[in-house]
Protein backbone atom coordinates (compact mmCIF):
# COMPACT_ATOMS: atom_id res chain seq x y z
CA UNK A 1 0.00 0.00 0.00
CA UNK A 2 1.34 3.59 -1.05
CA UNK A 3 1.86 6.15 1.90
CA UNK A 4 -1.05 7.85 3.58
CA UNK A 5 -1.60 11.76 1.77
CA UNK A 6 -3.28 13.96 4.30
CA UNK A 7 -3.53 17.10 5.15
CA UNK A 8 -4.58 16.84 8.77
CA UNK A 9 -2.17 16.83 11.81
CA UNK A 10 -0.75 13.72 11.11
CA UNK A 11 0.71 12.73 14.42
CA UNK A 12 -2.69 13.21 15.64
CA UNK A 13 -4.46 10.95 13.26
CA UNK A 14 -1.70 8.86 14.05
CA UNK A 15 -2.58 8.52 17.58
CA UNK A 16 -6.73 7.93 16.57
CA UNK A 17 -5.45 5.39 14.37
CA UNK A 18 -3.78 3.07 16.79
CA UNK A 19 -6.53 4.16 19.50
CA UNK A 20 -8.99 2.85 17.04
CA UNK A 21 -6.93 -0.54 15.56
CA UNK A 22 -6.59 -1.25 19.84
CA UNK A 23 -10.05 -0.95 20.62
CA UNK A 24 -10.95 -3.11 16.96
CA UNK A 25 -8.33 -5.89 18.01
CA UNK A 26 -9.96 -6.63 21.68
CA UNK A 27 -13.17 -7.73 19.86
CA UNK A 28 -12.25 -8.80 16.59
CA UNK A 29 -9.84 -11.98 16.38
CA UNK A 30 -9.40 -11.91 13.23
CA UNK A 31 -6.08 -10.89 12.74
CA UNK A 32 -5.62 -10.53 9.03
CA UNK A 33 -8.87 -8.33 9.47
CA UNK A 34 -6.72 -6.26 12.10
CA UNK A 35 -3.68 -5.98 9.43
CA UNK A 36 -5.42 -4.64 6.64
CA UNK A 37 -7.48 -1.78 8.86
CA UNK A 38 -3.98 -0.80 10.36
CA UNK A 39 -2.36 -0.81 6.70
CA UNK A 40 -5.12 1.03 5.46
CA UNK A 41 -5.12 4.66 5.37
CA UNK A 42 -9.43 5.88 5.81
CA UNK A 43 -8.89 9.28 5.62
CA UNK A 44 -8.84 9.12 1.58
CA UNK A 45 -12.22 7.99 2.08
CA UNK A 46 -13.91 10.60 4.30
CA UNK A 47 -14.71 14.09 2.86
CA UNK A 48 -12.29 16.64 3.92
CA UNK A 49 -14.54 18.61 6.51
CA UNK A 50 -14.84 14.87 8.51
CA UNK A 51 -10.99 14.25 8.30
CA UNK A 52 -10.73 14.36 12.41
CA UNK A 53 -13.66 11.67 12.04
CA UNK A 54 -11.59 9.24 10.13
CA UNK A 55 -10.45 7.54 13.04
CA UNK A 56 -13.78 7.61 15.20
CA UNK A 57 -15.87 4.67 15.51
CA UNK A 58 -18.50 6.24 13.76
CA UNK A 59 -20.09 6.29 10.40
CA UNK A 60 -19.33 9.45 8.30
CA UNK A 61 -21.48 10.98 5.53
CA UNK A 62 -19.62 10.89 2.55
CA UNK A 63 -22.22 12.86 0.35
CA UNK A 64 -25.44 11.46 -1.78
CA UNK A 65 -27.26 10.42 1.51
CA UNK A 66 -24.74 7.64 1.91
CA UNK A 67 -21.98 7.07 4.53
CA UNK A 68 -18.78 4.84 4.83
CA UNK A 69 -19.93 2.46 7.38
CA UNK A 70 -18.50 2.61 11.14
CA UNK A 71 -14.90 0.38 11.53
CA UNK A 72 -16.53 -1.60 13.88
CA UNK A 73 -19.17 -2.85 11.96
CA UNK A 74 -16.73 -3.14 8.47
CA UNK A 75 -14.26 -5.24 10.60
CA UNK A 76 -17.22 -7.56 11.72
CA UNK A 77 -18.52 -8.28 8.41
CA UNK A 78 -14.94 -8.80 6.99
CA UNK A 79 -14.31 -11.22 9.66
CA UNK A 80 -17.65 -12.78 9.26
CA UNK A 81 -16.53 -13.76 6.08
CA UNK A 82 -14.00 -16.07 7.31
CA UNK A 83 -12.09 -15.25 4.70
CA UNK A 84 -8.40 -17.07 3.63
CA UNK A 85 -6.94 -15.20 0.48
CA UNK A 86 -7.64 -16.92 -2.47
CA UNK A 87 -11.73 -15.93 -2.66
CA UNK A 88 -13.92 -13.76 -5.37
CA UNK A 89 -15.55 -11.73 -3.39
CA UNK A 90 -18.78 -8.99 -4.24
CA UNK A 91 -19.19 -6.26 -2.35
CA UNK A 92 -22.97 -4.50 -2.96
CA UNK A 93 -22.59 -0.52 -1.89
CA UNK A 94 -19.09 0.57 -3.26
CA UNK A 95 -19.60 3.99 -0.81
CA UNK A 96 -16.35 5.77 -0.79
CA UNK A 97 -14.59 2.20 -1.63
CA UNK A 98 -13.07 1.75 1.66
CA UNK A 99 -14.25 -1.57 2.36
CA UNK A 100 -13.67 -2.63 -0.91
CA UNK A 101 -9.91 -1.87 -0.24
CA UNK A 102 -10.23 -4.18 3.13
CA UNK A 103 -11.47 -6.96 1.02
CA UNK A 104 -8.67 -6.26 -1.58
CA UNK A 105 -6.11 -7.40 0.92
CA UNK A 106 -8.15 -10.35 2.31
CA UNK A 107 -9.17 -12.20 -0.69
CA UNK A 108 -8.26 -12.53 -4.32
CA UNK A 109 -10.42 -10.85 -6.28
CA UNK A 110 -12.78 -8.26 -5.27
CA UNK A 111 -15.96 -7.06 -7.49
CA UNK A 112 -18.04 -4.50 -5.94
CA UNK A 113 -20.91 -2.85 -7.61
CA UNK A 114 -22.30 1.04 -6.88
CA UNK A 115 -25.60 2.44 -7.81
CA UNK A 116 -24.61 5.76 -7.55
CA UNK A 117 -21.94 6.36 -10.34
CA UNK A 118 -20.51 9.55 -9.02
CA UNK A 119 -19.62 7.62 -5.92
CA UNK A 120 -18.81 4.73 -8.00
CA UNK A 121 -16.00 6.88 -9.95
CA UNK A 122 -14.83 8.73 -6.90
CA UNK A 123 -13.69 5.20 -5.21
CA UNK A 124 -12.39 3.85 -8.07
CA UNK A 125 -10.15 6.93 -8.25
CA UNK A 126 -9.25 6.37 -4.42
CA UNK A 127 -8.80 2.48 -5.63
CA UNK A 128 -6.20 3.07 -7.90
CA UNK A 129 -4.46 5.86 -6.64
CA UNK A 130 -3.65 3.08 -3.17
CA UNK A 131 -2.75 0.83 -5.95
CA UNK A 132 -5.48 -1.97 -5.67
CA UNK A 133 -5.01 -3.81 -8.54
CA UNK A 134 -7.38 -6.68 -7.64
CA UNK A 135 -10.45 -4.66 -7.51
CA UNK A 136 -13.02 -4.13 -9.90
CA UNK A 137 -15.63 -1.15 -9.65
CA UNK A 138 -18.92 -1.80 -11.15
CA UNK A 139 -22.03 0.64 -11.55
CA UNK A 140 -25.29 -1.63 -10.71
CA UNK A 141 -27.56 -2.25 -13.71
CA UNK A 142 -31.11 -3.64 -13.05
CA UNK A 143 -29.80 -7.06 -11.49
CA UNK A 144 -29.05 -7.09 -7.63
CA UNK A 145 -25.26 -7.91 -7.54
CA UNK A 146 -23.44 -8.88 -10.01
CA UNK A 147 -23.75 -12.09 -11.93
CA UNK A 148 -21.60 -11.91 -14.74
CA UNK A 149 -18.73 -13.01 -12.28
CA UNK A 150 -20.52 -14.71 -10.05
CA UNK A 151 -20.13 -17.50 -8.27
CA UNK A 152 -18.82 -15.59 -5.22
CA UNK A 153 -17.46 -17.36 -2.18
CA UNK A 154 -18.13 -14.44 -0.03
CA UNK A 155 -20.70 -11.62 -0.57
CA UNK A 156 -20.94 -8.37 1.54
CA UNK A 157 -24.00 -6.52 1.62
CA UNK A 158 -22.94 -2.95 2.44
CA UNK A 159 -26.65 -1.83 2.80
CA UNK A 160 -29.93 -2.81 4.90
CA UNK A 161 -32.41 -5.51 2.57
CA UNK A 162 -35.89 -5.88 4.23
CA UNK A 163 -35.55 -9.94 3.45
CA UNK A 164 -32.66 -11.59 2.54
CA UNK A 165 -31.84 -11.17 -0.92
CA UNK A 166 -32.62 -14.40 -3.08
CA UNK A 167 -30.66 -12.71 -5.80
CA UNK A 168 -27.32 -12.34 -4.22
CA UNK A 169 -28.37 -16.04 -2.74
CA UNK A 170 -28.23 -17.37 -6.17
CA UNK A 171 -24.33 -15.37 -7.04
CA UNK A 172 -22.99 -17.37 -3.67
CA UNK A 173 -20.96 -20.72 -4.51
CA UNK A 174 -22.08 -23.52 -2.32
CA UNK A 175 -19.92 -23.79 0.91
CA UNK A 176 -19.94 -19.92 0.55
CA UNK A 177 -20.89 -16.79 2.82
CA UNK A 178 -22.72 -13.63 2.59
CA UNK A 179 -23.02 -11.54 5.23
CA UNK A 180 -25.62 -9.33 4.95
CA UNK A 181 -28.43 -6.37 7.34
CA UNK A 182 -31.33 -7.78 7.37
CA UNK A 183 -34.95 -5.55 9.01
CA UNK A 184 -36.77 -2.48 9.17
CA UNK A 185 -35.82 0.88 7.29
CA UNK A 186 -34.27 2.04 10.11
CA UNK A 187 -32.77 -0.63 12.66
CA UNK A 188 -31.34 -4.49 10.84
CA UNK A 189 -29.79 -7.52 12.28
CA UNK A 190 -26.07 -8.08 10.67
CA UNK A 191 -26.86 -11.90 9.57
CA UNK A 192 -24.09 -14.23 8.44
CA UNK A 193 -25.89 -16.09 5.35
CA UNK A 194 -24.09 -20.10 4.52
CA UNK A 195 -25.17 -21.27 1.59
CA UNK A 196 -25.57 -25.28 1.59
CA UNK A 197 -26.48 -27.75 -0.94
CA UNK A 198 -30.43 -27.33 0.27
CA UNK A 199 -31.19 -24.10 1.27
CA UNK A 200 -28.76 -22.08 3.74
CA UNK A 201 -27.71 -21.13 7.28
CA UNK A 202 -28.55 -18.13 9.25
CA UNK A 203 -26.63 -16.73 12.01
CA UNK A 204 -28.11 -12.99 13.75
CA UNK A 205 -24.26 -10.90 14.52
CA UNK A 206 -26.15 -8.57 16.46
CA UNK A 207 -28.23 -4.88 16.10
CA UNK A 208 -26.99 -2.11 13.01
CA UNK A 209 -27.90 0.60 11.07
CA UNK A 210 -27.30 1.12 7.42
CA UNK A 211 -28.76 2.85 4.56
CA UNK A 212 -31.50 1.22 2.51
CA UNK A 213 -30.38 -1.01 -0.64
CA UNK A 214 -32.31 0.40 -3.19
CA UNK A 215 -33.82 -1.82 -6.24
CA UNK A 216 -34.33 -5.49 -7.51
CA UNK A 217 -35.55 -7.42 -4.19
CA UNK A 218 -34.92 -4.76 -1.99
CA UNK A 219 -36.08 -1.26 -0.92
CA UNK A 220 -37.96 1.13 -2.98
CA UNK A 221 -36.41 4.49 -3.51
N1 LIG B 1 -19.02 -0.07 1.80
C1 LIG B 1 -19.08 1.38 1.75
C2 LIG B 1 -20.27 1.96 2.45
C3 LIG B 1 -21.51 1.66 1.72
S1 LIG B 1 -22.92 2.68 2.05
C4 LIG B 1 -17.80 2.00 2.25
O1 LIG B 1 -16.88 1.28 2.66
O2 LIG B 1 -17.68 3.23 2.17
C5 LIG B 1 -24.06 1.79 1.05
C6 LIG B 1 -23.92 2.02 -0.43
O3 LIG B 1 -24.81 1.11 -1.08
C7 LIG B 1 -24.36 3.40 -0.90
O4 LIG B 1 -23.31 4.03 -1.56
C8 LIG B 1 -25.55 3.13 -1.83
O5 LIG B 1 -25.61 4.01 -2.95
C9 LIG B 1 -25.27 1.71 -2.25
N2 LIG B 1 -26.43 0.94 -2.74
C10 LIG B 1 -27.71 0.93 -2.28
N3 LIG B 1 -28.46 0.04 -2.99
C11 LIG B 1 -27.61 -0.53 -3.90
C12 LIG B 1 -27.78 -1.53 -4.91
N4 LIG B 1 -28.95 -2.13 -5.14
N5 LIG B 1 -26.70 -1.87 -5.67
C13 LIG B 1 -25.50 -1.28 -5.46
N6 LIG B 1 -25.28 -0.33 -4.53
C14 LIG B 1 -26.32 0.03 -3.75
Amino acid sequence: MKPRVSNGSRSQMEIAQRRLIESLSARIKDQRVIDAMARTPREIFVPPQAQDLAYEDVPVSIGHQQTISQPYIVAMMLAALELQGHETVLEVGTGSGYQAVLLAQLARRVVTVERIAALAKEAEDRIRRLGCRNVRVEVAEGTLGCPRYAPYQGIIVAAAAPTIPQKLLEQVSVGGRMVVPVGGRDEQDLKRVVKLENGFDVVGLGACRFVPLIGEDAWEE
